[in-house]
């Protein structure tokens, strides 16, 4: 059975912020996810299925092996709820929740709310089991999502954690006996921390495609992602705040990080990304009802568990319910984005202002700068591969929010921004090319040239053309927003269009050469009826042989087709003989049947070719035959 398609996975999962230096987040150590989570069990999904609450979600059958916490027996069939997921064309991505595969055996941290199993603190709380090269059996939570800042300041690189050592770490931990995390397989290396690109006067420089800098989700019924987008985000696209729900520490509740949020987007200046604040309103976070908010304080049980110094922040509920257009390509129309702060989480957090920016990045459409564009079969960040789509850690968009960026845009951010939204204009007088019209690709006659074109808007633009496939710029092709080309052989071409304040690269382009159809004649010509072909004077015709037969005969070499007799002499077995243009596909049909030893004449009409070449093919099983061709008349 197939999981839905679809995604989800990955938005803030994690973490505080606390360290002295103001860096960022903080893993939770195990002993807090132990205490925090209502039932542990070990369990392997047999099943799941998608339905619509507020939200679209998907239900995982999990039957459980073993309870490490919690009234749960061994065998009991576990219901649990992940938000996401995909029906009848309209779906929700819950960036940051967790989603299985079936038959997957997992350790499971589980909260129970509002009547609902949920994986304690999305990502954070499921464990896969795995064996290291050398036969270890580990526990593994996702890498790429989780990768994060530990108290000490220093970037945390996911542990590997022995399976035995660890269960039983929870076992003891549960009974309320002190215990040591004495299981990890290997001290992990405390990198550095990375230094923060300064953000100086980012030349934007769209290296790849649009639809590589969002989400791509599967619909349910079709092998096809798609990328994700609001249809029209120059219109506006408001967003309000619920009401009821203040954040902890911020005076205005979090109205003015809410509005800075927003303005982070819409005041890159080569997009026309317009995020309106529409207010306050009663309206707490639910799906389809296009209605976007930001509500603090998990008040519906969104994300399970609290915030206890560590742990998700926030996550942002898109929900999609048609499709568009754009760039050539087919694409979900983003309809209503929640984001959801985690209940317990305060304004006095350092992450605070980088979240609100990167949960509002998810609602317009972007996937994580340190992930791949489309998921693992579980939904989770697959790693970012910058063969096919930029990559960054240092982005609003890195899977771990970076405290220190706050509401400030990254180059990846801003490269995303302008080729997601193209349009806008960054003062100065420069406005960041957008290509509005790509080259198309056509089908040519050999000999023939052909002119492929680029529309494109944006301020004093320059146009390179390559031969290859896009970003391949080993073989440039010339210049300017045309570019004739006559290949020999199918080849693509591509442009990169950029000025002061920006590049964008075409979709390839592939001209693809035929060989040349026969020509059509008009007007019929008599000659004295004469012997063109006689191969009793040379050799019979084995199997195929092909004549040059204008400038004889009186045909003029401008000849596009010729009346003519054939006659298959003596044949050595019954067969048949098709005549037909040479260097075209032979018909299906002949031209002249005849029986073993017994000559035969036909009459035909035969095309030929542009260099006054027809062929003859001859078939009876046996052997060679001769073969005679008098003309009586030619078309031109
Ligand atoms: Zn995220």
């Amino acid at each position: 059975m197939r999981i839905p398609g679809w995604m989800a996975a990955a938005a803030l999962a994690t973490l505080a912020a606390v360290t002295a230096s103001g860096t960022t987040f903080v893993v939770p150590e195990d002993e807090e996810m132990v205490d925090k989570a209502t039932a542990i069990v070990i369990g392997t999904v047999e099943g799941s299925y998608v339905q619509e609450r507020d939200y679209i979600e998907t239900v995982y059958e999990l039957r459980v092996e073993r309870a490490l916490k919690g009234a749960v027996r061994p065998d009991e069939l576990l219901r649990i709820v992940s938000i996401g997921g995909a029906l009848d064309h309209r779906g929700t991505i819950a960036p940051g929740s967790a989603h299985f595969v079936n038959g997957e055996r997992v350790l499971l941290f589980l909260t129970f709310e509002s009547q609902r199993w949920q994986v304690t603190d999305l990502i954070l709380g499921k464990f896969r089991f795995s064996q290291t090269p050398l036969g270890e059996h580990v526990l593994l939570r996702d890498e790429v999502e989780i990768s994060g800042w530990d108290r000490d300041g220093t970037v945390h690189r996911e542990r590997v954690r022995r399976e035995d050592g660890f269960l039983r770490f929870i076992e003891q931990r549960v009974r309320g006996r002190g215990a040591m995390p004495a299981y990890f397989l290997a001290p992990e290396p405390a990198l550095p921390q990375k230094e923060k690109d300064p953000f100086s006067a980012v030349i934007a420089n769209a290296p790849f495609r649009a639809y590589t800098y969002t989400d791509n989700v599967q619909d349910n019924d079709s092998p096809a992602y798609l990328p994700s987008r609001w249809s029209n985000i120059a219109a506006g696209v408001q967003f309000y705040k619920t009401s009821s729900q203040n954040i902890s520490g911020a005076a205005d509740g979090g109205v003015s990080v809410i509005q800075n949020g927003l303005a982070a987007w819409n005041n890159e200046c080569g997009s026309v990304i317009n995020l309106i604040y529409a207010g306050q309103r009663a309206t707490g976070s639910t799906g389809f009802d296009d209605i976007s908010v930001v509500e603090f304080n998990d008040p519906q049980n969104r994300i399970a568990g609290s915030w206890g110094g560590a742990g998700t922040v926030a996550t942002t509920f898109i929900s999609y319910n048609d499709q568009h257009n754009f760039d050539s390509m087919v694409w979900w129309s983003i309809g209503d984005a929640d984001v959801v702060f985690q209940n317990g989480y305060t304004a006095a957090n350092a992450s605070f202002a980088t979240a609100m920016t990167h949960e509002i990045g998810h609602g317009i459409g972007w996937r994580h700068s340190n992930a791949h564009y489309i998921r693992n079969a579980d939904f989770t960040d697959a790693p970012c591969n910058a063969g096919v789509e930029e990559c960054s850690s240092s982005a609003i968009m890195n899977s771990s929010a970076i405290s220190s960026l706050g509401f400030t845009l990254q180059t990846w951010d801003i490269n995303a921004s302008q080729a997601t939204y193209p349009g806008g204009s960054c003062g100065g007088g420069c406005t960041p090319p957008a290509i509005t019209a790509q080259p198309t690709s056509r089908t040519i006659t050999a000999g023939q040239s052909t002119t492929l074109t680029v529309t494109a808007t944006g301020t004093s633009l320059s146009y390179q053309w390559y031969q290859g496939t896009a970003p391949n710029t080993g073989s440039p092709a010339g210049t300017g927003p045309s570019l004739t080309v006559a290949p020999s052989a199918t080849t693509s071409y591509w442009v990169r269009v950029s000025n002061a304040c920006g590049t964008v690269n075409s979709t390839t382009a592939t001209v693809t050469v035929t060989a040349p159809p026969p020509a059509t004649a008009t007007r019929f010509f008599t000659v004295t009826p004469c012997r063109l072909v006689d191969t009793r004077n040379g050799g019979p015709v084995p199997g195929e042989v092909s004549f040059t037969v204008t400038g004889r005969c009186g045909i003029p070499s401008t000849a596009k087709a010729l009346s003519l007799n054939i006659t298959a002499v003596s044949p050595p077995a019954s067969g048949f003989m098709t005549v037909y243009p040479a260097g075209t596909a032979r018909p299906g049909t002949s031209t002249l049947s005849y029986h073993a030893n017994k000559t035969r004449a036909n009459n035909a009409i035969i095309l030929l070719t542009s260099n006054g070449q027809l062929t003859v093919f001859n078939f009876n099983g046996v052997g060679a035959t001769h073969v005679i061709l008098d003309v009586n008349g030619y078309f031109q």
